[in-house]
């Protein structure tokens, strides 16, 4: 160990374990490229007015989570919490919206810092995948969005998630609701900070975890009571949209979020196996945010797969991915003269496409065989003095332990053969 450790909420991904979040990460974003999302890449940090405005200055991920700085030049920074806000941004400088058909569908991954207390599944720098839709308000582009998350998760091999859905309403129907449920909350006997919450976004208060607040809820005006027509026929359609597609869902009346530009349909998937960390994901519609940071009115929607979360689920699962071994073969050189000869067929079965490794550091037999051994290649290829004035390469089945000798000119054809049969 050296004199530095992974900062406090941080993990390294190595080998072997690093190819799981390869994998999810591929496994998420195939159905999306499969669908009309292009790829999009926003920087690690932006203005942190971006994120006050379009987060929302009352919300956990803003007051108490953000990395925040000040550059040498005096701007104000912080590194990004999450994807949306960036994204669309990112969308609107470029004039996406302008361009052609809405909606536009974009696709991301990378990294994301929220400065929480660390706990299993919680970290402090953590991977998304995410998907945002611009532009277009029908349900079936909602529908879409939960149906792709529900294909990835199920490529993957995951069962034992659930989707939960709601409707938050909009700019209609919620002030009315918003106004009721305060005046409900502010009967109870909650502490200060709670009651302040009340006044900012009531509707976070219902999203408490306390089992003394839940029980006070019970009786809460739900926003179902309130969602206008126009609301309730729009989510009314999106579950149709599901039902028809065989994706099973909840309904959740308290599912709001933890952010505040979400309206109408919200989703959250959940995990079964991960504890208190339950939430492997979640999204929803935010038709207000592009105007919120200083855009035109842009309906949309997106939602964002914890990558770490999903790796911790498939392991709460048991699910072995069928990762393809990371070498085919392995070359194992006796002396200077099989270096040089056999590293030149290394570079040869690479070109081809094959997956091949090589003895370094010219270590004996032993070693050399053990490192074999542990690459997972399906052959070895062994070369002494001997071998070469024959002109010929052994080549060992690593699984049956057969060996057999192959002119040196035939080496890449030979192996290419046996490794498609
Ligand atoms: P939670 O309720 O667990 O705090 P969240 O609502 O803050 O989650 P989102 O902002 O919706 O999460 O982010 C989407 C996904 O990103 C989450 O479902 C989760 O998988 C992942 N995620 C969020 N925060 C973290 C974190 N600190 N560490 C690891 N993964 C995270
Ligand atoms: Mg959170």
């Amino acid at each position: 160990m050296s004199t530095f450790q992974a900062p406090k909420g941080t993990y390294d991904l190595i080998p072997p374990r690093s190819a799981k979040f390869l994998a999810v990460r591929e496994a998420i974003s195939a159905p999306l490229k499969n669908s009309g999302y292009g790829y999009i890449e926003t920087p690690g940090f932006e203005n942190v007015e971006l994120f006050a405005r379009g987060v929302g200055e009352s919300t956990d991920i803003v007051s108490k989570e953000m990395y925040a700085f000040e550059t040498k030049g005096g701007t104000k920074l912080a590194l990004r919490p999450e994807g949306t806000a960036s994204v669309l941004r990112a969308a609107l400088e470029a004039n996406l919206h302008k361009a052609g058909n809405l909606p536009v569908k974009l696709w991301y991954s990378g990294s994301y810092y929220r400065y929480e207390r660390p706990q299993a599944g919680r970290y402090r720098h953590f991977s998304q995948v995410g998907a945002e839709a611009i532009g277009a308000e029908d349900p079936a582009l909602d529908a879409e969005l939960i149906i792709l998350a529900d294909q990835a998760y199920r490529t993957l091999g995951l069962r034992e998630f659930r989707i939960l859905l709601n409707s938050l309403g909009d700019k209609e129907c919620r002030p009315v609701y918003r106004d009721a449920l305060q005046g409900f909350l502010r009967e109870l006997d909650l502490d200060e900070d709670t009651r302040r919450r009340i006044e900012i976004n009531p509707l976070r208060v219902l999203d408490d975890k306390r089992a003394d607040v839940q029980k006070q809820l019970v009786g809460a005006p739900m926003l179902r009571d309130y969602l206008c027509d126009a609301c309730k026929a729009y989510h009314e359609e999106v579950r149709e949209l599901l039902t028809a597609a065989g994706v099973a869902f909840e309904d959740d009346e308290k599912l709001v979020r933890g952010l505040d530009y979400y309206t109408r349909t919200t989703f959250e998937f959940v995990h079964d196996g991960l504890g208190s960390q339950s939430a492997v994901g979640g999204g929803g519609r935010y038709d207000g945010l592009s105007e919120m940071i200083g855009g035109p009115e842009l309906p949309s929607v997106g939602w964002a797969l914890g990558v770490d979360r999903t790796v911790l689920a498939l392991e709460a699962e048991g699910i072995e991915l069928e990762l393809p071994a990371s070498t085919s073969v392995f070359a194992v050189p006796l002396g200077e003269e099989a270096r040089r000869v056999l590293f030149g067929i290394v570079t040869e079965l690479r070109r081809e496409g094959i997956a091949t490794d090589f003895a370094f550091g010219g270590r004996g037999l032993k070693g050399a065989m053990k490192s074999a051994n542990r690459s997972g290649a399906r052959y070895t290829i062994v070369a002494g003095e001997r071998d070469l004035g024959e002109g010929v390469v052994q080549i060992k089945n690593m699984e049956s332990g057969e060996q057999s000798a192959v002119a040196l000119g035939l080496v890449v054809e030979e192996l290419r053969s046996r490794l498609s049969s």
